[in-house]
């Protein structure tokens, strides 16, 4: 797709439904693809990774700010059943991490544990996309170009873990305009959309927004820097990953 064609079809896009994107201190939040530039402040790391303190978050209702604030910032829209769109979200144990016990002590069977994108080091969902609307950063972050999303659904297939949703219904519909975070774009119907670690925050040299709303039970920062918080933090607690026999090499700890 030429870029007359791309820029007639997002502006087709974004006014049909009365919405734009803005630029927000030299920082345009649309497609990360080729938009997203680091502003003075932005946070760096060689590889950003995540621990969740699954003890402090595991319940749905200890999980639900997390997907609110999420959600709020990146005009998730709110579609029930089925169909919905989802960035992060609570699950049990064995969903998240595929090892069925019977024997299984009851609090941790009972556990939610907040599910999201890992940004794998070895993403097959990178792999597989056809247009490289999903690619990986330097930094270690899957992101996503929107505006390259043919829909042809690779990535879900690929993605172990559920991390993807697909827009079959006109997202924009299902998006309160009054509660519209006007500096993220939108997407369309037809667009496969997911967790993208806040690349646009950290270009403005903000944490992920659920890092913020966890209050301290979410740690993020580079896994490269042995002197980073989050290092410190596993090297302190037990963690584990989702599915790590797949060799994905997930970008997201549990603390259990
Ligand atoms: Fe891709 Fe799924 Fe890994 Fe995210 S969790 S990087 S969508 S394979």
């Amino acid at each position: 797709m030429n870029h007359t064609r791309r820029n007639f079809l997002k502006f087709a896009g974004l006014t049909a439904a009365g919405l734009c994107v803005a630029s927000v201190g030299g920082v345009m939040a649309a497609g990360p693809g080729s938009t997203i530039k680091d502003g003075e402040k932005a946070l760096k790391a060689k590889r950003w990774g995540m621990v969740i303190d699954s003890k402090r978050l595991g319940t749905k209702e200890a999980i639900e700010p997390l997907v609110k604030a999420c959600h709020a910032v990146h005009n998730v829209p709110d579609i029930p059943g089925k169909q919905n769109v989802k960035w992060i979200w609570a699950a049990g144990f064995e969903e998240s991490f595929d090892q069925p016990n019977n024997y299984m002590d009851e609090g941790l069977e009972k556990r939610q544990f907040a599910l999201l994108c890992n940004h794998c080091t070895e993403a097959p969902c990178v792999r597989v996309c056809p247009t490289k609307a999903t690619y990986k950063r330097p930094d270690g972050i899957v992101a996503m170009d929107y505006h390259r999303c043919i829909g042809c659904r690779y990535c879900m297939a690929g993605c172990p873990f559920g991390a993807r949703s697909f827009n079959f219904m006109e997202p924009r519909l299902h998006l309160d305009a009054a509660k519209l975070n006007k500096e993220f774009p939108t997407r369309m119907r037809g667009v496969v959309e997911k967790c993208n670690f806040c690349v646009e925050r950290l270009a403005l040299g903000k944490m992920p927004a659920c890092v913020e709303a966890s209050q301290g039970a979410i740690v993020f920062g580079d896994l490269s820097d042995p002197a980073s918080e989050v290092r410190k933090v596993l090297r302190e607690h037990y963690t584990i990953r989702r599915k790590p026999a797949l060799g994905t090499e997930p970008g997201v700890y549990y603390i259990i």
